[in-house]
């Protein structure tokens, strides 16, 4: 069977023996002679598979032990209501910044339980970079929300603001393993896991201890933190085979020798793709260069019957997934942990000659 390399920016790549490992254990786990999709959440294999998980997430992210992993449902969305439900419960006044169509859908959730100040927005600038946090105003505030990677505009965080005593939340769907971050700087991190960690399905919560049990009696228990945390989320039924296979992904990655190496690789890949966007007469990447993506990285031929062309003729080299987001059109490259380096100089190829037989046409 012949696999392609797969660009899309969510669900999106999973590393190639992780999928392999899932295909030889799956009518039998462990010599169980049940799959784990089959399996009680509740049973000692299960329990196991969930405890690595977690013990593997602390150990390549570093995570302090005053901080709880929760896996959940609901996608990164409705982490987007639970951040404010369960944070904004002092002034009910929080600090967003505002750096595109996944912030703006945070902010607005928040507004319907708080006050909602935009420290900052670079939406007047098609939200081509990161802007600074406007901080003069910061005080009193329940928390900061950021979105360390903008998945549909192609920009990131290449600093993580202080924020001083006000807790910072990070939406890291996008960018989460991707690069080192020091989790003692956020009060509270999630993703969805579909980017860059494993299936969808899964939710990941790292959050300070101090910040749980605050959401109030009226909190249903399913949109509470602390129900989660006291249960080491098995209140009810976790998505189980989503966090089995996170949990081979990251074995995948301390394998592949943890944080530090793939941040290496990503840094090398997203370089290439870079400087072969930039030194092309055909393409082009609008993103301010200290603002850039290192997980997705739009990009744009001259005309839409260019970028389709370009589409198609990448497609039938056996790379998929290149439509750029319906918002921002041309191209996208997702080059997340698990797309190897071979499929991002396979794609930076496919550019260079479709951009040489293209001069040849004119
Ligand atoms: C994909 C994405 C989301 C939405 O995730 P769902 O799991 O579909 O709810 C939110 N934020 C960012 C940064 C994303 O990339």
């Amino acid at each position: 069977m012949e696999r392609v390399y797969n660009f899309s920016a969510g669900p999106s790549v999973l590393p190639g023996p992780v999928l392999e490992k899932v295909q030889q254990e799956l009518l039998s786990y462990g010599g169980s002679g049940m799959s784990v999709l089959e399996m009680s959440h509740r049973s000692e294999a299960f329990t196991a598979i969930i405890r690595d998980a977690e013990s593997l997430l602390r150990q390549l992210m570093g995570i302090p032990d005053n901080y709880k992993v929760l896996f959940m449902q609901g996608g990164a969305s409705l982490q987007f209501s639970m951040v404010p439900l369960n944070l904004l419960n002092g002034s009910r006044r929080a600090g967003y910044a505002d750096t595109g169509s996944w912030s703006k859908k945070a902010i607005k959730e928040a507004e319907k339980s708080g006050t909602v100040t935009v420290l900052a927005s670079s939406e007047g600038e098609g939200y081509s970079r990161i802007p600074a946090l406007d901080l003069s105003s910061a005080s009193g505030f329940d928390y900061i929300h950021i979105t360390t990677n903008n998945t549909i505009e192609g920009t990131r965080y290449a600093e993580i603001p202080d924020t001083g005593d006000i807790p910072l939340v990070a939406d890291m769907s996008s960018n989460i393993l991707s690069e080192a971050v020091d989790v003692s700087k956020f009060g509270l991190i999630y993703a969805g896991a579909q980017k860059n960690l494993g299936p969808a399905g899964l939710t990941v919560v790292i959050v300070r201890e101090d910040l749980l049990g605050r959401c109030g009696a009226a909190c249903p228990a399913m949109l509470d933190y602390g129900t989660y945390a006291q249960s080491e989320s098995l209140y009810n039924t976790p998505p189980t085979f989503a966090i089995y296979v996170t949990k081979l992904v990251l074995e995948w990655l301390r394998d592949a020798g943890g944080v530090e190496e793939m941040e290496k690789a990503n840094r090398g890949k997203a370089a290439r793709l870079y400087a072969a966007i930039d030194g092309s007469d055909l393409f082009e990447n609008r993103v301010e260069a200290a603002s850039r993506s290192l997980m997705n990285v739009p990009f744009t031929a001259p005309t839409d019957e260019l970028n389709r062309e370009f589409l198609q003729f990448a497609a039938s080299n056996g790379l998929k997934t290149l439509k750029g987001h319906r918002s921002v059109g041309g191209m996208r490259a997702s080059i997340y942990n698990a797309m190897p380096l071979d499929g991002v100089q396979a794609l930076i190829d496919c550019m260079q000659t479709f951009e040489r037989t293209h001069r040849q046409g004119d």
